[in-house]
C-alpha cells in the first residue's frame, strides 16, 4: 500500500526538521523519511556549535539577511523548543595589522548587515574579556549577539515539536528511488512506496544525488573535512567567549567555542576529504590544531583533551554538461550563499544543496522559506493549532538538591547516577529512550542526556547504557549499537546474560 502525504522532507538533520516543524505550521500532511535508525547524525552531529551574529556574511545575500535575524531571535527560539542556549557573544581577535583590517572589514560589514552591539576592542580591553588570551593579540571585534548551542539537542527538539504538531516521522527509512508523476512524487524505500503532492529534500551529504533522481545535475558536493577537538569542563572556565582568531597569513585560524555543557571545543580544519571515511580525524589536521593553540591561547590545557571528532563540510559546485567529453563538469568556485534549488523540470521539489556555515544558526529560517514556499505551490492554508512550544526533558543536574532528591523520592531510577562524569540517572536515560524519536543506540542516548560525552568520555557508564536500552527496547546487549549500522559493542552468546 502507497502512503500518501502532501509533503514529503527527506533527511532529518537540522534542516529536514525544522522544515517539518515550519510544515506543521500548515494544512499539510507531512512526513520525515530519515535513512538511519536517529535524527541528527550527519553534519549536524559534527560543526562548531556557533550561533552567528552576521558579520561574516557578505550584505545582500539571503545568508547574511537569514542569519541576523536568526541571531537575534535565537533566545526566543531556544526557549520555545526547551533547548539551552548560551548567548556568549563573540570576539574575534588579530595579532598583526593585516587581522586588524580585516576585523574593520567585518566591523563594517556587520553594521551593513545590521547586527547589533559591534564594537573595536583596544588590546587592553580585550585582555579584560579573556585574560588568557595571548598578550600579543592586537585588537578584537566583540559581537554579543553570537551565541553558542548543541546541535543535535535544537534538531531533535525541532523534530518532536513537528511529531507533536502531527508530522509522522519515518526512521531506518532511506530514499532510494524517486518518480515524477502528474501531480507529484512516488518516493522508494526499499520495499515501501510513499507518494507526495511536494518534496522537500534536505539529504545532507546526499542532497545532490537525491535532486539527480527528478532532474538533469545542476550543483553537486564536494565534501571537505576538519577536525576538532573537545576539552574538558575542568578548562571551561579559560574562555567566556567563541574566539575566533583571525590569522595574519593565508593559513586557517582557531576558533574556540565554550560550550553550553562548559566544555571548550577546538577547531575546525580544513583538510581534503580524498581518502578519508566520513566523520573520521586526520592526524594531519589535529596536529595542526594542536600547533596553533599556543600562538593563541598559550596557557590552553591541553591535557585536558577528552575527545576528537571530524566533520564533513559538504561544498556545493555548479556543474553543467561538457558535450565534448560527455560529462558534467564544476564551474568556477562553490557556491557561497544559501541556494535553495526549485526548478521547472521537477516542479514542488525544493532542495537544499550543500548548506554550510552558518546552516545551524539559520535552519529555523531556512526550514520557514522552505514550509511557506511549498505552502503556497500547494494552496495551504495555516493550522490554527500549531503550537511551538516543547518541554525542556528532566534535567536532574540543573535542579537543586532538594529537588533532585523529592524526584527520587518517587522514582527511585532518577536516584541511581548512571553518568557520573555529567552527573546523569538511569531515570533519564529511560525517559530518553522511552519519548519519541527516542533513542535506540548509546550515542541516541548520549545526545539526548549527555551521558558518556563527560571526561570518561563513557568508560564507566556505556555498560550500564546498553542494559538499559536492552531491558527497554525488549533486545539482547549483544543486539544495542553505539551509533547506527554495524557499531555492536559486545559480541553475543555470554553477555546476553548480563
Ligand atoms: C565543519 C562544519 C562546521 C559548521 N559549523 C557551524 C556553526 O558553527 N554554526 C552554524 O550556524 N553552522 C555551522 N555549520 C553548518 C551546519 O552544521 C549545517 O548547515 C547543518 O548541520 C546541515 O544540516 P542538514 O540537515 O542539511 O544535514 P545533515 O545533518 O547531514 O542531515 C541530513 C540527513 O539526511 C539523511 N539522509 C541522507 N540520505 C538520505 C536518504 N537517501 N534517505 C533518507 N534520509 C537520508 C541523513 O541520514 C541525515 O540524517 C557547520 C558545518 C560544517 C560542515
Amino acid at each position: 500500500m502507497r502512503k500518501r502525504f502532501d509533503v514529503i522532507v527527506i533527511g532529518g538533520g537540522l534542516l529536514g526538521s525544522f522544515s517539518a516543524r515550519s510544515l506543521t505550521k500548515y494544512r499539510l500532511k507531512t512526513a520525515v523519511l530519515e535513512a538511519r535508525e536517529d535524527l541528527c547524525t550527519g553534519i549536524t552531529r559534527a560543526n562548531t556549535a556557533i550561533v552567528y551574529s552576521g558579520c561574516d556574511t557578505k550584505p545582500g545575500t539571503r545568508k547574511s539577511r537569514m542569519c541576523v535575524r536568526a541571531a537575534q531571535s535565537f533566545s526566543q527560539l531556544c526557549e520555545e523548543l526547551g533547548v539551552r542556549y548560551s548567548a556568549c557573544g563573540s570576539i574575534m581577535i588579530c595579532f598583526g595589522p593585516k587581522g586588524e583590517k580585516a576585523l574593520r572589514r567585518k566591523y563594517d560589514q556587520g553594521l551593513e548587515n545590521g547586527v547589533r552591539g559591534l564594537k573595536l576592542l583596544s588590546q587592553r580591553e580585550v585582555l579584560e574579556l579573556e585574560p588568557h588570551l595571548h598578550p600579543a593579540v592586537r585588537a578584537a571585534l566583540l559581537a554579543p549577539e553570537a551565541g553558542t548551542v548543541i546541535p543535535w539537542e535544537l534538531g531533535i527538539a525541532a523534530a518532536e515539536n513537528a511529531v507533536a504538531n502531527g508530522a509522522e516521522l519515518l526512521l531506518n527509512t532511506k530514499v532510494t528511488g524517486i518518480r515524477r508523476t502528474e501531480n507529484g512524487y512516488v518516493i522508494t524505500s526499499d520495499d515501501q512506496e510513499f507518494f507526495a503532492r511536494a518534496v522537500v529534500n534536505c539529504a545532507g551529504l546526499s542532497a545532490d544525488r537525491i535532486l539527480e533522481a527528478v532532474q538533469k545535475p545542476c550543483v553537486r558536493i564536494f565534501p571537505e573535512a576538519g577536525d576538532y577537538y573537545v576539552l574538558d569542563t575542568k578548562a571551561g572556565g579559560m574562555i567566556r567567549h567563541v574566539i575566533f582568531h583571525e590569522p595574519e597569513e593565508k593559513e586557517k585560524g582557531l576558533t574556540l567555542v565554550p560550550t553550553v555543557d562548559g566544555n571548550i571545543l577546538l577547531g575546525p580544519t580544513k583538510v581534503s576529504a580524498s581518502g578519508l571515511e566520513a566523520f573520521a580525524v586526520s592526524r594531519e589536521g589535529l596536529k595542526e590544531l594542536a600547533a596553533l593553540v599556543p600562538r593563541v591561547i598559550p596557557d590552553l590545557p591541553m591535557e585536558h583533551v577528552i575527545r576528537s571528532f571530524g566533520a564533513v563540510r559538504p561544498n556545493p559546485f555548479r556543474v553543467a554538461y561538457d558535450a565534448e567529453s560527455g560529462t558534467y563538469v564544476t564551474q568556477e568556485e562553490s557556491i557561497s550563499d544559501f541556494t535553495v534549488h526549485e526548478s521547472g523540470e521537477a516542479p514542488g521539489f525544493l532542495s537544499f544543496v550543500g548548506i554550510k556555515t552558518p546552516g545551524l544558526t539559520c535552519a529555523a529560517a531556512l526550514g520557514e522559506y522552505a514550509a511557506e514556499r511549498i505552502s503556497l505551490l500547494l494552496h495551504a492554508e495555516p493550522k490554527e493549532t500549531f503550537n511551538p512550544m516543547r518541554a525542556m526533558p528532566l534535567r536532574l543536574n540543573t535542579l537543586s538538591p532538594e529537588e533532585a532528591a523529592k524526584l527520587a523520592a518517587e522514582n527511585p531510577a532518577y536516584g541511581r547516577i548512571v553518568c557520573r562524569c555529567r552527573k546523569v540517572t538511569e531515570g533519564e536515560i529511560v525517559d530518553s529512550i522511552r519519548r519519541f524519536p527516542g533513542a535506540v543506540t548509546v550515542d541516541g542516548v548520549k545526545r539526548r542526556t549527555g551521558a558518556c560525552s563527560g571526561r570518561c568520555q563513557g568508560s564507566y557508564c556505556t555498560q550500564k547504557i546498553i542494559e538499559i536500552i536492552a531491558r527497554e527496547r525488549g533486545i539482547p546487549p549483544s543486539s544495542v549499537q553505539k551509533d547506527g549500522p554495524g557499531s555492536y559493542l559486545i559480541g553475543g552468546g555470554i553477555h546476553d546474560s548480563l
